[in-house]
């Protein structure tokens, strides 16, 4: 078999979302469980979409995903220009061949005349197609309307009659009737290429083995494949991956306040959790385990294994897959993406180094991506814990008010504060006070936390301190 290329060719027309990046990694994968490259495209042709800082963003995102580009922008290769809108002179070179071989033709008409056809396909509630009018003009009537400085665009002529095919690795064979497709416009009256030409030409000159994209365009790529076959070139391998949609099947989008990798990112989820995660949209390995790094999963990568059906973005499977990698982080790590958020949202300066260093760490095991660390640790911010019907119930129970006045006075004789004599002052009370077990613990953890549950008892007072411990069992 030849080389297997993937390519991963975003256009800059907005914040990479999760949907992109899922494509990037998919491709990625197809490339790397060959052997095979893994280029990038920058795909800016709709110049009037371009957002500014959108490549960069591009870049940041695999860099941090450690998705390696072996071609691409920014590190070159032998098929550059790897941004489209450094090869307008190829797509037109390749147009006008297309039109001398009769499989495209030049279109005249203007705005009003398309517009116009538009509405009447509208009032007779038909889809709109371009009639065609331009295609039988001739070599003369050409030559006269460039000459009048005329603006044109290049169409592509489709068969009116047969029907397309070709086999999708993930949704099997698809046939359209040719008529069903429009004479497509290639070439834009400003010179630059449609997606829907350029994709073509880069795929072919690129080299690209297997094309891996979002279903949007699987009922489109018969057009791609009259383009193919107008060039006598050999088509790709079409991979179409299946939409990613929320819970009720709504589309992720940015607009709905859907996060983008970088929100996801700054609010303190692990690249290797978010691709491990996006692993699954749409994939799962033959073992059915649902954890791996990147190097596993290029192991365990498998084309045939992508299902059809739409993917489920599901922010809880989100947040368990990234907790096993928060559980796996050094204390400096956890740190990075945990103090930050301490710091927008709380008053740290009385904080040692010390202190926020174990406050983190009780609490590895209970977040799940950094700035959760914000709301769980609320009760080390504020004087007064609110205490819920429930929690009151307990705190009601009988006893439990002698409890928490035996434990108060141990607390108070402690002289060295530190979670031994913490621990020291919780046993005392279990003797002192004949209590055991819940009743020993939740009372006490109640009164001073205001939490049913939470990190060990003893190291959680160790963080309150003293006074502010003593403050609340006074409460
Ligand atoms: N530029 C296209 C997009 O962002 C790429 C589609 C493809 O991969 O061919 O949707």
């Amino acid at each position: 078999m030849e080389k297997v290329r993937t390519r991963f060719a975003p256009s800059p027309t907005g914040f990479m979302h999760i949907g992109n990046l899922r494509s990037a990694l998919f491709e990625y994968l197809v490339a790397k469980t060959n052997k095979g490259d893994f280029v990038l495209r920058i795909e800016d042709t709709d110049q009037t979409r371009y957002v500014e800082g959108a490549v960069e963003f591009i870049y940041d995102t695999l860099k941090i995903c450690n998705i390696e580009v072996d071609e691409g922008p920014l590190n070159g290769g032998n098929f550059g220009p790897y941004t489209q809108s450094e090869r307008l002179e190829l797509y037109k070179e390749y147009a006008n061949k297309l039109v001398e071989s009769g499989s495209a033709y030049y279109c005249f008409c203007n705005e009003e005349r398309l517009d116009n056809l538009r509405k009447e396909a509208e009032e007779a509630k038909v889809p709109f197609m371009y009639d065609g009018h331009c295609k039988s003009l001739t070599k003369e009537q050409i030559e006269e309307k460039i000459k009048n400085n005329e603006k044109y665009v290049i169409r592509q002529r489709m068969p009116k009659e047969g029907k397309t095919s070709y086999e999708d690795l993930v949704y099997g064979p698809i046939t359209i009737e040719n008529c069903l497709l429009e004479d497509q416009i290639l070439l834009k009256s400003d010179g630059y290429p449609t997606y829907n030409f350029a994709n073509v030409i880069d795929d072919h000159l690129m080299e690209i083995s297997h094309v891996v994209r979002g279903n949007e365009y699987l009922s489109s790529t018969p057009k791609y494949l009259l383009l193919y076959e107008a060039f006598g070139w050999e088509s790709p391998i079409y991979i179409h991956l299946p939409h990613i949609v929320k819970e009720g099947g709504k589309k992720i989008s940015k607009r709905d306040g859907d996060s983008t990798f970088m929100d996801l990112y700054n609010d303190g989820y692990l690249p290797e959790g978010i691709i491990n995660y996006l692993a699954l949209l749409g994939w799962s390995p033959a073992d059915n385990e649902e954890i791996f790094s990147l190097e596993e999963l290029i192991n365990k990568f498998d084309v045939k294994r992508i299902n059809n059906s739409p993917a489920v973005y599901d922010v809880k499977k989100l947040r368990w897959v990234n907790a096993h990698y928060i559980k796996r982080l050094t204390i400096e790590e956890l740190l990075k993406i945990t103090i930050p958020h301490l710091k927008e949202n709380y008053d740290l300066s009385s904080k040692t180094e010390e202190w926020l260093k174990e406050l983190v760490s009780i609490y590895q095991n209970h977040i799940s991506y950094g700035k959760e660390i914000v709301e769980v640790t609320n009760l080390f911010f504020k004087e007064k814990v609110i205490i819920n019907e429930e929690e009151q119930e307990i705190l009601n129970e009988e006893g439990v008010n002698n409890t928490l006045e035996v434990f108060k006075q141990e607390i108070l004789s402690i002289s060295d504060w530190n979670v031994d004599s913490i621990n020291q002052a919780i046993n005392n009370t279990k003797e002192k006070a004949q209590v055991k077990g819940k009743m020993l613990y939740m009372p006490i953890r109640i009164k001073t936390t205001g939490q049913m549950h939470g990190p060990e008892l003893p190291n959680t007072i160790h963080l309150l301190g003293k006074d502010l411990v003593v403050t609340r069992l006074n409460a």
